[in-house]
């Protein structure tokens, strides 16, 4: 055996590392009051230790849940650290999900302590009946904020819950591969799925994410998730910025361009990860009022896929990088980011383009391969296209509670995505299984037909699904949100396909709508567009 010491890799260690050497380093929040707050990395370790003995204190016990329903901000990142870095579980809830399913969700996970953002205290109040295992409801707020008449029985604030608490703990050392907190899957495809992270998992994945290849971050950067913390964890962020040390900014609920950009501006942010519909309203604002970016350098786009017109509006227009990247709640969730290697940076800028589109390289923690109906690996050619699996240290085993045969194949996770994999590794996602329309035998990518609506200048945001076809099984069509203020008509559209893939790919009719359904995670729903009486009226 080596000779080296043995420290279990514990969410914990990560803040005691923030604190004791990035101490000073800001974290700012945008509260739902409105106001900027403002602390620094002491402050909040000193408040996470305070949690940490308030649990102690009403003797949760040891991977006891504590569920959050709270938006990006100082308590709740409070929350992520005294919860997991007590040896409790933190379950971040999303809010967005249909208030029977976070009553599913809350009774599945079995949650007994229940903290959120007066924001949803409706929702709260319209669950809390139905959610027989938990035991406290902690409004995360000032005491004078808290509604006296709320009907929550025993509701408290969360100031006033940890406030007494004695400002030193020893965080317990246990097991790294200890449960520390969990994420459902936002059920776009079926009912919501428990994915349970481990302590070793999380720091093994904030490593990763902070490396240059990967989110790039270091102790000089001033980091803004817009991505949610109910949304896997912020894609890993609160974990590497601990690690590195960075500024943290947090925009609470208000997350429409005007005022994500003020933040980005007023607090010198140079990294920012998001969703294309939420990036989607930065860039309409910054183009209507004329803006321009003076820090932000990279952002992470990802959890869909990101329209190259996109990815060439932020590099082109504002000079900011953008790494596609792909994930998902199961593997923590970075599976794969773009960037780069050094011979392609010498490719002329469209071939470039092309790479930056795709989903990107794997990390070192989490391999992919694909493989056909047969389950046999295919060539990795960029062309040839199959079931994407993954394994590695963050990517799930089994769903909670856990099964005897568990979630892999042979040893590997089936993602339920369609890709293809270049020579040089790069993985471009070419559709979810279900999503790819198939016409007459052959596949069509449906974000492949997205993505082309998307760079037409009148379209806003386009969703392509397969209707049934007497002849062909299947053929696509595309729903459109115009721009407002802007025509486009169902000929302009289909034109426009000419020449950027097979006649036989164009789709069969343009539906235009007013709206398209987003789900939780500010993801087109396929299943929802499937079911618009517009949609429904063409099969
Ligand atoms: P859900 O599966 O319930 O939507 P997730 O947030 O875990 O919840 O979503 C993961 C899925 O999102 C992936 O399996 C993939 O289909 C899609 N996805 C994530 N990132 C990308 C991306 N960059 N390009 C295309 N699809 C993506």
């Amino acid at each position: 055996m080596g000779l080296m010491q043995s420290h279990p890799l514990l969410i914990s260690s990560l803040l005691v590392h923030a604190e004791r050497h990035h101490g000073d380093s800001e974290i700012v929040s945008r509260r739902i009051e409105g106001d900027l707050h403002r602390y620094q990395w002491r402050d909040m370790a000193r408040r996470a230790r305070q949690v940490a003995r308030v649990l102690d204190d009403i003797q949760l016990p040891l991977s006891g849940r504590v569920g959050t329903l709270a938006w990006n901000g100082y308590r709740h990142l409070e929350l992520y650290f005294g919860v997991s870095g007590s040896g409790r579980v933190l379950h971040t809830i999303n809010p967005r999900l249909h208030p029977d399913q976070i009553a599913w969700i809350a009774n599945h996970a079995g949650d007994q302590v229940l903290c959120f953002d007066l924001t949803f205290l409706p929702l709260v109040q319209a669950v809390h009946s139905q959610c027989p295992t938990i035991l406290y409801y902690v409004a995360l707020c000032d005491q004078k904020d808290l509604p006296s008449d709320s009907g929550i029985p025993g509701l408290i604030s969360y100031e006033s819950w940890i406030e007494k608490q004695p400002e030193d703990y020893t965080w317990p050392q246990f097991d790294e591969n200890a449960a520390s907190s969990m994420c459902y899957t936002s059920g776009t495809t079926g009912h919501p799925k428990g994915v349970l992270y481990s302590h070793r998992s999380t720091v093994l994945h904030a490593y990763s994410a902070a490396l240059p290849d990967s989110m790039a971050i270091s102790a000089r950067d001033a980091v803004l998730p817009v991505v949610p913390m109910f949304h896997v964890n912020a894609w890993g962020i609160p974990y590497a910025a601990a690690l590195t040390g960075c500024k943290l900014v947090f925009p609470g609920k208000q997350l429409d361009g005007k005022s994500v950009y003020q933040l980005i501006e007023e607090e010198g942010v140079t990294f920012a990860a998001g969703v294309p519909t939420v990036w989607q309203m930065l860039l309409d604002h910054m183009k209507n009022e004329n803006l321009r970016f003076s820090t932000l350098r990279r952002t992470v786009i990802g959890g869909a896929a990101c329209p190259p017109a996109m990815i060439q509006a932020f590099q082109a227009q504002y000079g900011v990088e953008v790494i596609h990247a792909w994930g998902m709640t199961e593997t923590s969730p970075l599976g794969s980011l773009c960037t780069l290697k050094n011979k392609s940076l010498t490719l002329p800028a469209d071939e470039q383009m092309k790479l930056r589109c795709k989903q990107g390289r794997a990390p070192f923690g989490c391999d992919f391969k694909i493989v056909g109906d047969d389950g046999e690996p295919l060539p990795w050619d960029g062309k040839t296209f199959g079931d994407l699996y993954v394994k590695g240290p963050w990517v799930v085993r089994d769903y909670f509670p856990g099964t005897e045969e568990g979630a892999l194949v042979d040893g590997w996770f089936p993602t339920g995505d369609v890709a293809t994999i270049d020579t040089d590794g790069y993985m471009h996602i070419t559709d979810r299984s279900k999503d790819v329309i198939k016409s007459g035998g052959e596949w069509i990518s449906s974000i492949e037909i997205e993505n082309i609506a998307m760079a037409h200048p009148a379209v806003q945001l386009a969703a392509c699904v397969g209707v049934s076809h007497p002849k062909w099984d299947e053929r696509p069509i595309i729903v459109v949100v115009t721009r407002p203020g802007m025509a486009l008509d169902k000929q302009e559209l289909l034109a426009f396909y000419d020449g950027k893939i097979a006649k036989w790919q164009i789709p069969d009719d343009v539906v235009f709508v007013d709206e398209i359904p987003l789900g939780a995670t500010g993801k087109m729903l396929k299943s929802r567009i499937r079911q618009m009486p517009e949609i429904s009226a063409l099969r």
